[in-house]
């Protein structure tokens, strides 16, 4: 079977194509002129897919304690909680994938064509060792946070989330620039009133405990204008910060999308860890009403404040983090933990002149 590089999100299946350097017409999305990839006459791809397709167990050899509402085909998997196919379409993913394994799909066909499941998702041991929150669910550790232990929870691996990191980090350059916003009367407010509040003045958000000083910036005036969550005829000064030397950061709209395919990363480590990722994903696209409790802050503060300490050769590694924009949908957030990285260069004012609501009627 021949397919192409637009198949794939994977940008590491993506090179090893383009590596072959041949150009043609695909047979699953129709293509053409397309770097290729011909299962009769190359093989990279077998080996990464075959080890991957391996951490799964068909249904016949899964204990009987497994839960068979937690079986499923590998293609609904694959689909579902991995980024690694452009195509929406199950069958395309089939053809694909038993294709490429072309082997392993001789030995064994069940593992293509019947439910398959993740053994190690119920073996106790195996979680302790590598899930990310041991054999808790999300539910338990945001309970245990607000409930039992704020500080000193053991609910979480904090070393496997250390790991998660490392492979989602975001570089920027000095000089890079972006922008905050306060809700200001028609004078305006200059660049020196821009920057975080103190620690003694500093509220709790997404990131930040109370007292504990964070610069939450956005990468365009638009969505900074949205986070601030102006109202009409309101006066909104955007200040513009421009970044004072190179800094990293944990890019934490990635976290569930990691390539599987890349460094050291355990195939079983991170399947068993997909579920969490996507919760802490959720967690920070989360929004949060007047009437919610800042408690509901707390699994992402606590996320984020573990980021904070982590330091490499007595060096902290990261400056901040970075999550979608709640508010302006395709917009990005940074949230600073040192704010003086950060020099706001220009302020300017703007009058909010309306407003679009979106609703959507409850039916009870
Ligand atoms: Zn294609």
């Amino acid at each position: 079977m021949i397919f192409c590089e637009r198949c794939f999100c994977d940008e590491e299946i993506i090179s090893i194509i383009r590596n072959y350097d041949v150009l043609g017409e695909c047979q699953i999305c129709k293509s053409k002129n397309v770097y290729t990839y011909d299962t009769d006459r190359f093989d990279d791809l077998s080996g990464l897919f075959d080890e991957f397709v391996s951490i799964f167990t068909p249904s016949r050899l899964l204990p009987d304690y497994f839960p068979r509402a937690e079986m499923k085909l590998i293609k609904s998997e694959l689909l579902k909680n991995w980024n690694i196919f452009k195509s929406t379409s199950e069958a395309d993913i089939y053809k694909i994938i038993t294709s490429i394994c072309k082997e392993k799909y001789q030995h064994m066909p069940e593992l293509f064509d019947q439910p398959i499941g993740l053994e190690q998702l119920y073996d106790e041991e195996y979680l302790n060792g590598h899930s990310l929150l041991k054999t808790h669910t999300w539910n338990a550790f945001v309970d245990a946070l607000k409930n039992q232990n704020r500080f000193h929870t053991n609910y979480i691996n904090l070393e496997i989330l250390e790991k998660f990191c490392s492979y989602i980090r975001k570089t920027y350059k000095k000089g890079s620039r972006f922008y905050r916003s306060r809700i200001s009367s028609e004078k305006g407010l200059l660049p020196s009133e821009m920057g975080a509040p103190p620690s003694s003045k500093a509220s709790e958000g997404r990131v930040n405990a109370l007292g504990i000083s964070c610069l939450y910036l956005s990468d365009s005036v638009e969505t900074t204008i949205h986070e601030v969550r102006a109202s009409a005829f309101d006066y909104v000064s955007v200040g513009t910060f421009e970044l004072k030397k190179d800094i990293v950061v944990v890019d934490l709209k990635r976290i569930n999308k990691i390539n599987p395919f890349v460094g050291e990363l355990d195939f079983m480590e991170h399947a068993i860890n997909k579920e969490h990722l996507m919760k802490i994903n959720e967690e920070l696209g989360k929004t949060l009403r007047r009437s919610d409790s800042t408690l509901d802050y707390l699994p992402t503060q606590y996320i984020s404040d573990f980021i904070k300490s982590i330091k490499y050769n007595g060096e902290t590694e990261y400056a901040g983090v970075e999550y979608n924009s709640v508010m302006n949908a395709g917009g990005n957030n940074t949230a600073i933990f040192e704010p003086s990285l950060f020099e706001c260069v220009d302020a300017c004012t703007y009058r909010i002149n309306d407003i679009a609501y979106h609703k959507r009627k409850i039916d009870y």
